[in-house]
């Protein structure tokens, strides 16, 4: 990352005062480990919030899907279909597990994968004799995706879905949390995010069964016996006490970091709504976003690379959309179905800094720059 004095970031985290009681508490009493009770109190406050049953407390977002699809049983030879658009953790789990992605393109409303589409894969897959696994399912941005239809579709079809909250913690659907729809449910605590455990992760279920196999595996998936014992291979994705700390003090001020985030979009789009040709994401009926990042699509006329680098020389930071995966020479060869919508987000699309402590004075420096450079075609 580059760094000069008084440079105005993407996103980042913003302590809410408490963290330190919880890492001096663990420093003092020597829980400096994987092991403590920040961490069983850390999953107490995720289902506290989510209003879900079981949570388990992970070292990254990566490793909660990871483990999502796994104990959802996807393995070798097995197709998940994953929404094109979004950050490659959604999709190296699949990799991880000897599966393949398939890529499923969004609609125009959420930018989220759109359900048509959906519907259409799993048929195409049906028929050429592949059921899919799974659905990894991403809430982009904080935008929650179109639930109710993407969940009959699972249903009707009896196909798991696994829902990357990562960017969308404190979002919801018809006043449900998001992440609490799928048979699981993953959240990243990445140092960018809505709040940060400095890196971690959850995975959140109903499933009680689920849950103890997901934490089983993130210990090593060692057996019940004092000698080491193993019959499954497991992973080493514990988060630590310490971490567990800092999203506990975190978690305590996520609805003020979701008012925040949402007044920084609600000033964006009052500055920059009338700009002829810009658009910014609406929220649709019964979606409310966290507005982890405001994004915006260029006018005409405008590409997001010339924006951004003109942005760079006043020590703005910006970033271009996520580049779809069916568009990564990573994933060249898989199938994928869709339109094209995603790309041509791509084609026009910009991340403006969208931290939950940007200041008034620094937002207005942005606006000032991105009016001045796209009024003046
Ligand atoms: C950040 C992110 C992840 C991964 O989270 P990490 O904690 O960084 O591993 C997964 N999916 C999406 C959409 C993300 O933005």
């Amino acid at each position: 990352m580059i760094y000069r004095p008084g440079r105005i970031f993407l996103s980042v985290p913003q302590m809410g005062g408490h963290e330190k009681n919880y890492v001096q508490k663990a420093i003092e009493d020597n829980w400096v480990t994987t092991t403590g009770p920040n961490i069983p109190g850390f999953e107490h406050d995720i289902c506290q919030h989510t209003n879900s049953r079981h949570a388990v407390a992970l070292s990254s977002g990566t490793a909660a899907i990871h483990l999502a699809l796994r104990v959802l049983g996807v393995g070798p030879g097995d197709e998940v279909l994953c929404s094109t658009f979004t950050f490659i953790a959604s999709a190296n789990p699949i990799l991880y597990l000897g599966a393949t992605p398939v890529f499923i393109e969004s609609e125009a409303e959420t930018w989220n994968m759109c359900p048509d589409t959906l519907r259409a894969a799993v048929e195409a897959r049906l028929k050429a004799g592949k059921k899919p696994a799974a659905i990894l399912l991403v809430h982009l941005y904080g935008m929650p995706a179109k639930l109710k239809k993407i969940m009959a579709i699972a249903d009707e079809y009896e196909i798991p879905v696994v829902e990357d909250a990562a960017e969308a913690l404190g979002s919801r659907y018809g006043g449900h949390q998001v992440g609490t729809f799928g048979r699981v449910g993953i959240f990243s605590f990445n140092g960018n995010k809505i709040i940060t455990t400095s890196g971690g992760g959850a995975l959140i279920t109903e499933d009680k069964a689920l849950a103890e196999q997901a934490r089983f595996l993130a210990n090593l998936a060692k057996d019940p016996a004092p000698h080491y014992q193993h019959s499954q291979m497991g992973y080493n994705y514990r988060l630590s006490n310490i971490s567990a700390g800092v999203g506990r003090g975190q978690i305590e001020v996520l609805e003020t970091r979701v008012k925040q985030r949402r007044e920084v979009f609600n000033y964006y789009r009052k500055q920059l709504g009338h700009i002829e040709g810009l658009e910014l994401l609406a929220e649709p009926h019964k979606c409310f976003s966290n507005r982890w990042l405001t994004t915006i699509l260029l006018p005409e006329g405008h590409t997001p690379e010339n924006i951004r680098l003109t942005l760079e020389e006043e020590n703005i930071e910006t970033r271009p959309l996520w580049k779809p995966m069916h568009l990564q020479p990573l994933f060249e060869n898989n199938l994928y179905f869709g339109n094209g919508l995603s790309e041509n987000l791509f084609k026009r699309g910009l991340c403006l800094p969208s931290s939950s402590s940007l200041s008034e004075e620094d937002q207005e420096k942005v606006i000032k720059h991105l009016k001045r450079l796209l009024e003046e075609v």
